[in-house]
């Protein structure tokens, strides 16, 4: 239900707002090149997914 937002606390207003955080990805740096990509996932710099080359890296495209 609506209220006037003058008869919401600060602190009432504070708690309801304390859920609303943004979550960060999971990120971690590749172990290949060390560039920071988003866990489980092929590496968007150089390609590689556990140690294994999986897909072309951007560069290498762009050149041809
Ligand atoms: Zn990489």
């Amino acid at each position: 239900m609506a209220v006037p937002f003058r008869r919401v606390s600060k602190m009432k207003k504070r708690m309801r707002r304390s859920h609303l955080a943004l979550s960060v990805p999971g990120m971690i740096t590749c172990p290949n090149c060390g560039e920071l990509t988003l866990a489980h996932r092929v590496c968007s710099n150089c390609g590689y997914y556990k140690g294994k080359q999986v897909v072309a890296p951007k560069a290498e495209k762009t050149e041809e």
